[in-house]
Order: structure tokens, then sequence, then C-alpha cells
């Protein structure tokens, strides 16, 4: 099997998964999730013309001369209904969010006017009718889609949520994920400490990179490198929608993963994929038939190395995930920087360089966290972002403008934005 490209095998996993099942949520757990359903204003907001403004309501006609007297019929605050007309010569005290009374065409806000005695107001300004008034339904209209299927719930939209009085919502459910560490090396985070052994940091790493997705995973422990003993895990972790397994991947003679996974019956799509660090990865499919209902489990093997485990987790299963959630933005924002050094490059493989970003009088600018061996965990939670360097690159020069994805934030994109 040869090798794919990033935008390939990202593809592959992407053709695979369908968005999972719809469940219902409470308005107080739904940020983050997705909408399965068009969201409905339920009535007009604002519900009449309110003002925009602390002021006075008046009639546009009164304005033909400047400095205007005018008498003031009355108090309307937010909330209040108005009890009278506003004719020639007068104007109603109108606070922001209180309704027109009949009669006023416009609104004076209050810094553009002097107290002359205790009935009266003196306007100082000429404004065109309409002034400062917010139209009935210019917020939004009753009966009208304010929020489409497909949405995320961001903090804004909850705001529009509550505004339509939506205390639940169906939304897309969330992915049950599992994490299996493999290797006779590794030292769980309860054993005494051991210099033979190499703590493993992989399955804390994936839960946190799952966590900032908004998905609480389970952690399966760790396999030691046996046929029998791993069979016993994986059986359990292919119960989940997805399983996540650490290490064992590759051809070392003690790498049992895929051939145990083969045996069974995931269907492995691919295991080579020509990007460092990174490959051997894995990823295949179990085609579950227990209630009836074909639904199938997505299962990666991804590398032990700790950089590449999680650099995985970023280009693989993060687009995966939020396809499976129903999201439309699948990939990481990318920006450009300004390189502060050169970057040395085989062509063949698409590189994924940590670096930090910064701000100059120009834009970004990136510089590598140090150390690139996809063993230095340092250089990762040191990264804001991942530097792309294409495969077909022999080297980038420092100056050079180049894509880097961010690592951090919950901002995701359409498209993937990088040439490979
Ligand atoms: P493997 O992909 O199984 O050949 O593992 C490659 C290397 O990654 C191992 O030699 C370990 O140093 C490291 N490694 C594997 N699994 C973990 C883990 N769960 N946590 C930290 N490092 C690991
Ligand atoms: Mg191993």
């Amino acid at each position: 099997m040869e090798h794919l490209s990033v935008t390939n095998a990202q593809q592959c996993i992407l053709e695979s998964v369908n968005k999972l099942d719809i469940e219902t949520v409470g308005l107080e757990q739904s940020l983050g999730r997705v909408l399965a359903e068009d969201v409905r204003a339920n009535r007009d907001i604002p519900p009449y013309d309110v003002s925009a403004m602390d002021g006075y309501a008046l009639c546009s006609a009164d304005l033909a001369k400047i400095p205007a007297t005018l008498k003031i019929v009355e108090d309307i605050k937010a909330g209040d209904m108005p009890s009278k007309q506003v004719g020639a010569g007068q104007c109603a005290r109108i606070m922001t969010g209180a309704p027109m009374p009949r009669g006023a065409d416009t609104v004076i806000r209050v810094e553009d006017t002097d107290v002359v005695s205790d009935g009266s107001v003196q306007i100082n300004v000429k404004v065109k009718p309409g002034n400062d008034i917010r139209l009935q339904g210019e917020g939004m209209r009753n009966g009208d889609v304010v929020l489409a299927a497909g949405t995320e719930i961001t903090p804004g939209v909850i705001g529009i949520l509550a505004t339509v009085k939506s205390k639940q919502m169906r939304v897309y459910r969330r992915p049950r994920v599992a994490i299996l560490s493999t290797g006779d090396e590794l030292e769980g985070m309860d054993d005494p400490v051991d210099p033979n052994k190499i703590p493993n940091s992989n399955s804390y790493a994936l839960m946190a990179q799952l966590q900032a997705l908004g998905i609480e995973p389970t952690l399966l422990g760790i396999a030691r490198d046996d046929p029998a003993e791993l069979a016993e895990y994986l059986q359990r972790g292919l119960r989940f929608d997805v399983l996540l397994v650490s290490g064992g991947s590759s051809v070392g003679v003690h790498d049992y993963v895929r051939p145990t996974m083969e045996a069974l019956g995931v269907r492995m799509k691919f295991w080579r994929v020509a990007m460092k660090p990174g490959h051997p990865l894995a990823f295949g499919v179990l085609q579950q038939n227990g209630d009836g209902t074909p639904k199938d489990s997505f299962v990666f093997g991804l590398p032990g190395n700790p950089v590449s485990s999680m650099v995985c987790f970023e280009e693989f299963v993060t687009p995966m995930l939020r396809s499976m959630m129903g999201h439309a933005r699948l990939y990481r924002r990318t920006l450009t920087a300004r390189l502060t050094h050169d970057v040395k490059h085989q062509a063949g493989r698409t590189e994924f360089v940590r670096v930090t970003l910064a701000k100059d009088g120009s834009g970004y600018v990136a510089t590598s966290t140090g150390s690139q061996g996809s063993g230095m965990l340092l250089s990762m939670a040191r990264a804001d972002g991942l530097l792309v360097v294409p495969a077909d690159s022999t080297g980038l020069i420092a100056g050079e403008q180049v894509t880097v994805q961010l690592l951090d934030g919950t901002a995701f994109q359409n498209e993937i934005e990088f040439r490979e």
C-alpha cells in the first residue's frame, strides 16, 4: 500500500462517516452542540416600534425651526405602554426600549436637548423622521427561521434560543470515544516510577484533545504487546463509536494492533500517510450489526510517539469527530505568518512544524518551538500552531509567508487552507 497524502487521508475518513443520531438537550447544556432542526421566531422583536435611545419622542414636523421648545406630555419607561397621543408642539420623555407613542415619528436623544422648565424641553438638533426608532420586527420576525439546522450553538446563538424561549432543542449526539494505549514499555499513572519505563502520556493528551472538542472520553488503560490481551482490550474499545489506539501500529515485530483489529473484523482503509510527524497512521471501520441497525465503529491506530499522536489527532480525528457531531466547519483555522528562520525540509511528506506566533508591525510571525523530534512533547506544549510545510517543498527560508494552523481556541473553518 502506498502512502496517502494528508488531504486524501482526510477525505477517505470523512467519506466513511455520517452524522450521529439526534438527541434533545436543555438550553443550559447546549453550548458547542450543533442544531439538528430549524429554529423559528415566536414573535416580532421588537414587538412594536420602540425608542433606541433615552430621549424625547416627537413629531418631526416640529423640527422645522431649531431650537424648538416642546411640552412634555408623558414619561414612558421600557415596559410601559404610552397612554397619550403626541401632538404638535408636544413630546414624551422616553427611555431606550420603550414603545413609541402615537403621533410621534422621531426620537431625539437627551444629549441633544436642554431642560427649559419642569414641563418642557428645548430640542437643539434637526433629524430625519424615523430617527433613533427600532422598528417592530427589525430584530426578528414572527415565524421566520432565525437559526438553521447545522448552526453551531455559540453564546450568541444561546441568546437567540433564549429570545425565542427554546428551553430544549434537538442536536446531534456527541460520539462515545475510547482511548487505549499499547506497549510493554508503558508505565501507568499510578505505577511506581521505573527508570526503564515510559510514562503513558498519550492517553491523557488525547483525552484533553477530546475534551477540547466537547467530548468526555473513556480511558481503557494500557494493553501489553500481547495479541490475546490486545484483542480483549480492542473488543471492549470497538463497542464505542470511535476507538483511538496509541502505539503498536507500525511494522515492528511487536506491533500487533493492525493484524489484531483485522482479526476482529475491522476493515483497514489505510495505514500510511505521507506526513511528518505522524506515520504510521491506521484507519479502519468495523461494521456493527448488533441490534439490527447497522452502525459503524471507527478505529484509529495512532503513532506511539507523543507528538505524532497529537498531530495525527489534530489532522484526522478532529475533522472526523466534528463531522459526526454535525459541524460544517471541520478544520482548524489557519493564518498566514512570516517565518523568522529557515526550515529544512526533504520533499516527499507534508510536515507539521510546531511554532509560536507573535505579532509585529507587518502581521504574524512564526518561530519554531525548538527541537522537533516526534518524542519532544514540549515542542507541542509550547506551540500556538502547526506550520504546514508542503510535501513538495525543499525547505523554507526566513521571511517567507507560511500557513499556520491554530491549535488553541474554538475557531474552525470550512476549507483546508494549505497547499500540500
Ligand atoms: P510505537 O508506535 O508503539 O512503536 O511507539 C513508539 C514510541 O512512542 C515508543 O517507543 C514510546 O517511546 C512512545 N509511546 C508509545 N506509547 C506511548 C504512550 N502511551 N505515552 C507516551 N509515549 C508512548
Ligand atoms: Mg509500541
